[in-house]
């Protein structure tokens, strides 16, 4: 096939790589193209949102398929213009880019279809906006209509605040047309999710789950960018919840567009806010998220260019899917002061470096100037490592990271952190007098290599806390909970029957009983509650025992419980040794001395 691609970021490299891996790519053609995608394909100086210019170019090149990479291409009609003269395209017309291009568009689709989404008003008057605000509490959402270059959501705090941006937007129009109608709707609370699918109108294929960086700096501060980092895959998002973005999102947005009669071919973004475990849908885009793409592209082993032919055949029910999945980290270098404003025109080393040590190194913002690369935007190169485990992905790119150099090069160094330090085990306390147990339990998986965190919530006096915490663990990805309670302890038992994930009650030695009233209440569940009980004040076992259960699933816990383990009978072995000259004990006993 000769294929024809629109763009030039680092989204675009990426795509030319997928596409240039495909044994079905006779010839790459890209417009405009960036230093890095010059290696892979033949650049041509077209504006790329100009229709007949576009379809000059691929009629001039026979293009057998055309492959749309940004948004403002596609809600300028590119697409149609080239359907009307025949070609294959990979990118909706305007009428499906009507999901991306109009807010207000995109939230009263999903409405008509059922698709769940913040409840919201749409308002073209500040009036109605005032009523909108005044019939929500803080923070506040308020959204421009049209596309404003990631600049058209604002998330105030105060009510007088987000009175003067609907007052912006809609009367002194800050943001031109854009803001002429404005969406206000609740905030939800939650974890943020991109899902990107690819659809031919019928099937709906979805790609590993991603998460990006839109703040400027680490820990999520600063201003919003187009971008810093992402990974795939999300290790919070469990099978379920896949299910439910696919029954309740993604289907329902292709049946939807079928029945309005509004053909789509091409990318399909979700951007999930996950709250209590199920999806809302808080945006559309109709293309690959950017820098989405450079991780999930080269993670998901598939035939690229096949696929986006299937689509345009619609065909892509006969593909298979999916391919194999690795783990990647992409790190976005960005010029310094970005995205304010920046100096272009610095020399860019290491690039060769970094590849040839494993890295793949995507370009945005860059340029040939004086016999070198250069520095040519904001964002400038995207540097993605690639591999079985995230954590091995975040490693190769950081290292990528290191060997390429600008001047005043800004980039984030916490991309993908979350993802590796997610808590696998939540430690719930009782009480605040607890803590001494729960730091014998955090030693051990300490020792044992396993995340954790702590928290206090009452059975009796916060009962709903306890009962929240419960339902939206596993969504938030802890594999088991750990339960530390006194007296009645209530605790492990609400825990239990608020979640579908083991739970582990340790009875705790307070009061005038010595811990049995704890013991009795956490051992003596009905059937149906199900709770592991330690014997009182068994903080460790705890630990131990929650450890052999990740270990079912993981290589690495199971082999350093195991030299745990080991490591405790040699103690035993040494006490005996000190007791000489008792007969030596039975092989298979087994006690750590300090219980015996
Ligand atoms: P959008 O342009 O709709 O994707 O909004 C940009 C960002 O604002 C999202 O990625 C969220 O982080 C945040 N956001 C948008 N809508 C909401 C909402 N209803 N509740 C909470 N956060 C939101």
């Amino acid at each position: 096939m000769k294929i024809l691609l629109l763009g030039s970021g680092a989204r675009e490299h990426a795509l030319a790589a997928a596409l240039r891996a495909s044994p079905l790519t006779e010839a790459l053609h890209c417009a405009p193209g960036n230093a890095g995608i010059a290696s892979l394909a033949t650049l041509h100086g077209v504006d790329i949102t100009d229709a007949e210019g576009v379809t000059a170019l691929a009629e001039a090149l026979s293009a057998d398929l055309v492959v749309i990479g940004p948004e403002a291409p596609l809600v300028a009609g590119v697409a149609d213009a080239l359907r009307k003269k025949g070609f294959a395209v990979f990118g909706p017309g305007a009428a499906g880019a009507r999901l991306e291009g109009s807010k207000v568009f995109a939230k009263r689709f999903m409405e008509r279809h059922g698709i769940p989404t913040a409840p919201f008003a749409v308002c073209t008057t500040l009036d109605e906006a005032e009523k909108a605000l005044a019939a929500r509490r803080a923070p506040f959402v308020v959204k421009a209509d049209g596309l404003a270059a990631g600049k058209g959501a604002f998330l105030p705090d105060s009510a007088g605040e987000a009175e003067r941006i609907c007052r912006a937007l809609l009367e002194e129009r800050v943001l031109g047309d854009a803001g002429a109608q404005i969406v206000v709707e609740d905030y939800l609370p939650g974890w943020e999710v991109t899902v990107l699918a690819v659809t031919d109108g019928k099937t709906v294929r979805i790609l590993p789950l991603s998460q990006d960086h839109k703040r400027a700096c680490d820990g999520d501060r600063g201003p919003n960018t187009g971008g810093m980092g992402a990974y795939t895959p999300v290790p919070q998002a469990t099978p379920a919840l896949l299910e439910k973005i696919r029954t309740q999102v993604l289907e329902p947005t292709v049946k939807g567009l079928a029945e309005e009669g509004i053909s789509f071919c091409g990318v399909l973004y979700a951007g999930i806010m996950v709250v209590q475990g199920n999806p809302l849908l808080l945006e559309y885009n109709v293309r690959f998220g950017d820098p989405e793409a450079q991780v999930v592209l080269p993670a998901l082993r598939v035939d690229w260019a096949e696929v986006f032919a299937a689509c345009c055949r619609g065909e892509l029910h006969r593909v298979a899917w999916p391919g194999e999945q690795k783990a990647a980290v992409g790190v976005v270098l960005a010029s310094g002061g970005y995205p304010d404003t920046y100096t272009k025109g610095y020399p860019i080393s290491g690039i060769d470096v970094a590849e040839r040590e494993g890295t793949t190194v995507f370009h945005a913002g860059t340029a040939f100037g004086n016999g070198a690369v250069e520095t040519a935007g904001g964002r400038v190169l995207t540097v993605v490592g690639v591999a079985e485990s995230l954590r091995e992905a975040r490693r190769r790119a950081y290292a990528g990271v290191e060997k390429i150099s600008f001047k005043d090069v800004h980039f984030r160094r916490d991309i993908a952190s979350k993802a590796l330090s997610a808590p696998l085990v939540g430690i719930v306390l009782g009480s605040a007098s607890d803590a001494p147990l729960a730091k014998e339990i955090a030693k051990t998986f300490d020792e044992l290599h396993i995340d954790y965190e702590i928290t206090v919530a009452s059975a009796h006096r916060t009962p709903d806390a306890v009962a929240a915490y419960a339902r939206n663990a596993a969504f938030r990805g802890l594999k088991a909970i750990i339960a530390v309670a006194g007296l009645s302890a209530a605790l492990p038992g609400v825990l239990a029957a608020h979640t579908v994930l083991p739970v582990v009650g340790v009875p705790v030695a307070s009061g005038t009983l010595g811990g049995m009233d704890a013991l009795l209440a956490v051992a003596q569940m009905p059937p149906g509650v199900p709770v592991a009980s330690m014997g009182i004040n068994g903080g460790r076992n705890a630990a131990l025992f929650t450890a052999r259960i990740l270990a079912l699933q993981d290589r690495d816990t199971a082999a350093r419980l195991d030299a745990w383990i080991a490591e405790a009978a040699r103690g035993v072995a040494l006490s005996r040794e000190k007791l000489a000259p008792l007969p030596p004990a039975p092989e298979t006993a087994f006690s750590d001395g300090e219980d015996a």
